[in-house]
């Protein structure tokens, strides 16, 4: 398939250019474009798998795969940034590192409160997925994790009442910024740090007895998706987009237009089509992202106002009096 190019939105008046280049971004190499994914996902479970068969430590196999797929991408994004808008600055950086850094205390806090570590302390506990061959057992682990993240995700979006406010109202730090980067991903608000971390990833995978081995598979896939389908990058994977959550999908979640803000699998878009909220445009780009209504909430630059916005009510704070379920 060749690239559109920016001449060809030009030569095109009429015909609404998808992916257009016209904010600015640029059109990367074919291989970055269509071999990113692939190889990087090859890499990633590669070296996991010989790290299970030289007994290597997990925990540092994890870390060196974090760094060396945010060194990765981090480069690409400067190097062939989709719309240079989006490009991460040192001014959203400060902003987000607040962020990082108040979600990282949280998972910090609740893997020790619950004793939930995973990797540690799910040595021998055993559980229902203990004894099942990794080939099984980590495809078990991402299917009941990620249907219990898509819910705890779609009813953050679309859920209405006190619980469906609260919850949007934990988990909109992640969507306020107008951009999206590989260094975004972690961006959020503790709560819902603790929500996906905690509730939805490390409890039942405590109680599914999964084995350190599957946990370190597991969060491989898991982590390798979370970045990669941020990154500010033309970077495709094809088919394989029916299966996992690559770039283009994620990319239309954060779209302040409702009708592509979809995708609410984080792993796995499969689940998407079979719930119905599968949203997948090849070569084509959101307009604009963020909120519907960034005047109904605070700057995101104001750290201290959005870990606030959980508790606060609608009147009080004065915000949008449009119901925050029509906001999203
Ligand atoms: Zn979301
Ligand atoms: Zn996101």
């Amino acid at each position: 398939m060749r690239t559109l190019t920016r001449s060809d939105a030009m030569a095109k008046p009429n015909h609404q250019p998808k992916r257009s280049w016209k904010f600015g971004g640029s059109n990367p190499p074919w291989a970055v474009t269509w071999l990113t994914w692939p190889i990087l996902f090859t890499f990633n479970i590669g070296l996991a798998l010989r790290a299970i068969t030289q007994q290597w430590n997990y925990s540092s196999v994890l870390t060196a795969l974090l760094i060396t797929d945010v060194a990765v991408l981090v480069t690409l994004e400067f190097l062939f940034p989709v719309r240079r808008q989006w490009k991460m600055t040192w001014r959203s950086f400060f902003r987000d590192l607040k962020y990082i850094v108040a979600g990282g205390a949280t998972f910090a806090v609740f893997d020790g409160l619950f004793g939930l570590a995973s990797i540690r302390l799910n040595t021998g506990h055993v559980g229902p997925l203990t004894d099942w061959p990794l080939y099984l057992s980590v495809p078990a682990a991402l299917l009941v994790v990620e249907f219990l993240n898509y819910s705890q995700h779609r009813w953050s979006h679309e859920l209405n009442g006190a619980l469906g406010n609260f919850l949007w109202r934990s988990h909109a730090a992640h969507h306020l910024p107008e951009q999206v980067y590989v260094l975004m991903h972690p961006a959020s608000h503790p709560i819902n740090g603790f929500i996906v971390r905690g509730l939805v990833t490390l409890l039942p995978l405590y109680y599914l007895g999964a084995t350190p081995e599957t946990v370190l598979l597991f969060s491989t896939i898991v982590t390798f998706q979370a970045l990669i389908s941020h990154c500010n990058v033309d970077i495709r994977a094809g088919w394989f987009n029916y299966v996992f959550v690559g770039t283009e999908l994620h990319r239309f979640h954060h779209s302040a237009n409702l009708s592509e803000s979809k995708n609410y699998a984080v792993t796995l878009s499969f689940l998407d089509i079979i719930f119905g909220t599968f949203y997948y445009r090849p070569g084509s780009l959101p307009g604009r992202l963020g909120v519907v209504d960034p005047s109904a909430y605070p700057n995101s630059t104001d750290f201290w106002k959005v870990m606030m916005l959980p508790f606060e009510r609608e009147v009080e704070q004065g915000f949008s009096s449009v119901p925050a379920a029509d906001l999203r």
